[in-house]
């Protein structure tokens, strides 16, 4: 049987224990990566899908496998897509949609930069044009002129693009210079890695080797201890000495990162601080042309795109997405739509408040957490219980004005206070976990995404 015939069989399996959201959240990418002396290696999109698939699947996975094939005796998870584990078999993309899904992924191995992202297709206005211009001049003079150079601003307004055009721009045209872009969460468990295995000069080295280091979503440090917090400094600190550039981004200013060492915090200051903040009417209207100008078919009228831009105002990315999701559906109907459609399909992909009951979101949430629903009604106080239930009354909350006695009361009778104990501890998890950020997403797509058929 072949590794493909074999994973599909396991993922019939696997389909019928668990919910369709789950299933299509946690097996859609997977595939066998490689077999080999009785080891599987399974391929996942992302890190946080590899975690949890080790927590909750693999005892599950392993004994499916070996009902088929009994010589094999272990499974591992690795992060990878199935385009860079079999780089020989080139598929003929299926649809624009299938290439954008691609060029998103794909990552250079010894950059780890996106290609995609190039100052060609980055559009500057008044909302980012500090952090433009630090950019173009970091490239004229790495390492000397605004080191670090520090990027800030809200969800999906271009930090990644951005930083990643710098990394790209200065590989084009220093083909020798060392550059590498990394998560600061990635960079930190890497970091923790090297401390537990003794080899904090290894990492040292590996770092101090870049001559430019992209360094994305650096506020999720302030959630690693002061121990990692002092590495992290001390490897920067001989990056700086040596004159290597550091790009640093991050969802807010240094100075309202919480649980960080002052010193990191200076040095977080010490060179160009610029943010990027939420682009106008005008400006929005630019982006959305310029995205449709690349789309090969069913580009949207001016008037379809100057509805969109007045529509949607809070980030870029949803920007993109919803131009997508018109020319996704203009495909579909094999035609293109006409305003009122567009309305719809807008309108549609806002959260919808208040149409769920309390007893619907209760339950997705148990399913997603594979827990029975009863339990979360029930006094018990295990850990794998207590979380849904303060993650049901957090959103009860969060995204549908649930007064803090009614949510208790839907809980089995609980006292109010329970509920605000609930929802301030995932407000403050929220802040420093990024896992469950994660799993807040995707518990929120499940139950929108359910709403909307
Ligand atoms: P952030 O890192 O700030 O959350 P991203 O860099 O991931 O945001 O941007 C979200 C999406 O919007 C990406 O697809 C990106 O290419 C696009 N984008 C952001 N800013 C711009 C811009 N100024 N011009 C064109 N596309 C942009
Ligand atoms: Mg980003």
């Amino acid at each position: 049987m072949t590794n493909e015939d074999l994973w599909k069989e396991i993922l019939r399996e696997l389909e019928l224990t668990v919910s369709k959201a789950n299933f299509a959240t946690w097996f859609q990418s997977t595939f066998i990566a490689d077999q080999a002396e009785g080891k599987i290696t399974i391929g996942t999109p992302s890190a946080f899908i590899k975690e949890w698939l080790e927590d909750k699947y693999q005892k599950d996975i392993l004994r499916y496998l070996r009902a088929r094939s009994p010589e094999v005796r272990s499974i591992e998870f690795k992060i990878t897509s199935q385009s860079a584990a079999q780089p020989k078999k080139t598929v003929e993309p299926k649809s624009a949609e299938e290439q954008m899904d691609f060029r998103d992924i794909y990552t250079d191995r010894e950059t780890n930069l996106n290609p995609r992202y190039a100052f060609d297709n980055f559009i500057v206005g008044t909302f980012n044009e500090l952090a433009h211009a630090s950019a173009l001049s970091v490239i004229k003079n790495l390492g000397v002129l605004y080191n670090p150079l520090f990027i800030y601003g809200g969800v999906g307004l271009g930090k990644t693009h951005l930083m990643q055009a710098i990394g790209n721009k200065v590989k084009a045209e220093n083909p020798n210079k060392k550059i590498y872009y990394v998560s600061a969460e990635r960079f930190a468990n890497e970091l923790v890695a090297a401390i537990r295995n003794n080899e904090t000069g290894f990492f040292k080295d590996k770092y101090r080797s870049y001559d430019v280091l992209v360094l994305d979503d650096i506020q999720f440090i302030s959630s690693r201890g002061s121990s990692t917090q002092e590495e992290i400094f001390h490897t920067f600190n001989t990056m700086y000495q040596a004159n290597k550039q550091i790009i640093f981004s991050s969802d807010r200013p240094p100075k309202s990162i919480s649980n960080i060492e002052d010193r990191l915090r200076s040095r977080f200051e010490g060179g160009m601080i610029a943010d990027i903040t939420e682009p106008d009417y005008e400006t929005r209207l630019a982006i959305l042309q310029s995205k449709a100008a690349e789309k090969l078919e069913y580009r949207p009228s001016l008037e379809i795109l100057e509805y969109i831009a007045s529509t949607i105002q809070s980030n870029i990315r949803e920007l993109e997405g919803s131009l997508n999701s018109i020319i996704i559906r203009s495909k579909i109907k094999k035609r293109h739509l006409d305003l009122n459609e567009v309305k719809e399909i807008l309108t549609r992909n806002e959260k919808p408040k208040k149409i769920l009951s309390a007893q619907q979101i209760i339950k997705k949430i148990a399913l997603f957490y594979e827990v029975p629903e009863k339990y979360l009604f029930e006094k018990t106080r295990r850990k794998e219980v207590v979380k849904p239930r303060q993650i049901a009354m957090y959103l009860l909350r969060e995204d549908f004005n649930g007064s803090f006695p009614y949510i208790g009361q839907k809980f089995g009778g609980r006292d109010h206070t329970t509920a605000i104990h609930a929802y301030s501890k995932i407000t403050e998890d929220l802040k420093k976990d990024e896992r469950l950020r994660e799993e807040l997403k995707i518990i929120r797509a499940q139950l929108y995404e359910e709403e909307k058929q």
